[in-house]
């Protein structure tokens, strides 16, 4: 491919928040640089003052800290080739750009919004492509002393040659190749002195000795400006590898930022804070996501962090749209929160309660984790398997507590023995809950089921929990007891 040192980078542009697919461009490039032990660089894209979100900046480094794609130079750390703020190195656009049109490759236009407005109307009308004409690519330097004498900023355009054409390479789909009629003169520095996107992103690709360029698809249609870029120069290209689009479930559209709703009623989430405040686990999302465009072997769907960066192959990325299929993200999601040790996982779940006000403790939460362990598919679903043990007070029909073949009376009995052999048993523990029980639902005649049917609703007024005995330790002893007592009250009327 290259034999230069691995030096990759991502890109962002803070005008919007860390999308989905942005974390699968970032996850590419910092895999790759991990693979071959070489640097990961995130550079901010912030020329464009016009899109500029104030917090976009602390939500992409968030994501990617949280994703754990750790960057080697970028904003924070710093580097040998900073600054990484693209509005830090003006200067150097400057520069650069008077070098082009010191070689003739680029030169000053002086067009205003309405000659190029006009010149675009013109364009339509006769059905012509749209694209600056080139009106002030050969001024004489008369007209240019006029031009400057009237006070006005020129932007700087490249100079496209009229003839021929423009070839790139792109790793994944080959040459690429465009007429040279296709390309427009691009405007390069911009009347406020900042640069465009394609100047911005060559001269600092070439400055940070960037080698392989990993980036969206939507972006090919620029790279062969970017080439002539390159090319008035005299500059080698960094590899190219533009990554498939990601398509909405459906597989019918982008998946975009608007926001849309899934089959089953859920919103489609798309930043990777939704999916952060969702509860997704960022390993999986990690896992998901390298899978999104890249595949092993077609069948494999479960790798480690350190897997990823050994089995990765840039070479191997697919040219064609993926659809991102949530339903697969929650079955990784839960298959990676089944592998969780116990702490961790209690640790977690922990915060997810806190976040929500429950004032749950870690010993809480280490008593739930075998109860919920395998009941959920992203942390914030523990809630309605455990909210009710903090409540002061069920809300429940009394009628749900009279299970088949009992009638209010003998589930009153029940209950009433339950509390008292429930209120001996100690420790009050899963296992001795659970031989108390059974002995009692045999003494009582009934089945197993009815007795344990009833002391659900009473201790969680629900019929469906997680298994009883060890939901019954963790609401615990004299809460039990509590509300047996409150529901035979209940069914007394
Ligand atoms: N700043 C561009 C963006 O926001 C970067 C595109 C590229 O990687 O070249 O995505």
């Amino acid at each position: 491919m290259t034999d230069r040192p691995v030096r990759v980078r991502f890109a962002p542009s803070p005008t919007g928040y860390l999308h989905v697919g942005g974390a699968r461009t970032a996850l590419y490039n910092w895999l790759f640089a991990r693979q071959h032990g070489g640097a990961f660089v995130l550079r901010v894209e912030d020329t464009d003052r016009t899109r500029y979100v104030p917090d976009a900046l602390t939500d992409l480094l968030d994501g990617l800290r949280w994703l754990g794609l750790s960057w080697d130079e970028g904003p924070e750390i710093g580097g040998p080739y900073g600054p990484y703020h693209q509005s830090d190195r003006l200067e150097l656009y400057h520069q650069a750009a008077q070098e082009l049109i010191a070689k003739g490759a680029a030169y000053r236009c002086y067009c205003g919004p309405e000659r190029l407005a006009q010149l675009r109307e013109e364009q339509r009308a006769s059905k012509q492509r749209e694209g600056y004409d080139g009106h002030c690519r050969h001024l004489t330097s008369q007209q240019i002393a006029d031009y400057e004498a009237q006070g006005i900023r020129p932007v700087v355009r490249l100079a496209v040659p009229e003839v021929g054409e423009t070839t790139f390479h792109d790793l994944l789909r080959g040459d690429i190749t465009v007429d040279n009629r296709q390309l427009t003169d691009l405007v390069l520095l911009k009347s406020d002195g900042f640069p465009t996107y394609s100047l911005g992103v060559v001269v600092d690709d070439h400055h940070m000795r960037i080698s392989h360029i990993m980036r969206g698809e939507e972006w090919i249609s620029t790279a062969p400006a970017l080439q002539r870029i390159y090319d008035a120069f005299g500059w080698e290209s960094p590899v190219q590898a533009h990554l498939p689009t990601i398509l909405d479930p459906s597989g019918e559209g982008k998946l975009s930022k608007r926001k849309k709703k899934l089959a089953d009623g859920r919103e489609m989430l798309t930043f990777v804070h939704e999916f952060r405040q969702a509860g997704y686990l960022p390993e999986a999302l990690v896992n998901f996501l390298a899978l999104v465009g890249w595949s092993y072997d077609g069948q494999t769907e479960f790798f480690r962090r350190d897997e990823l960066i050994e089995l990765f192959d840039l070479t191997r990325v697919s040219t064609s749209a993926g659809a991102f299929s949530y339903g697969k993200l929650d079955h990784m999601n839960a298959a990676y929160i089944r592998q969780l040790g116990t702490n961790d996982l209690a640790g977690r779940l922990l915060l997810v309660l806190r976040r929500e006000g429950y004032p749950a403790g870690l010993d809480f939460a280490l008593k739930a984790v075998p109860l919920v362990r395998e009941r959920i598919k992203t942390l914030p679903e523990v809630i309605p398997l455990v909210d009710y043990c903090f409540a002061e007070r069920l809300q429940y029909e009394p009628e749900l507590l009279v299970q088949k073949k009992m009638d209010a009376e003998s589930t009153m009995v029940a209950l009433h023995k339950a509390a008292s052999c429930l209120r001996a048993v100690s420790p009050f523990e899963e296992a001795s809950i659970e031989t108390a029980l059974r002995a009692l639902a045999e003494g009582l005649d009934l089945k197993l089921g009815q007795l344990l049917g009833s002391i659900r609703v009473a201790c969680t007024g629900k019929n469906v929990t997680p298994p009883l005995f060890g939901t019954l330790e963790l609401i615990g002893q004299q809460k039990v007891i509590a509300r047996l007592e409150r529901a035979i009250a209940l069914l007394a009327g």
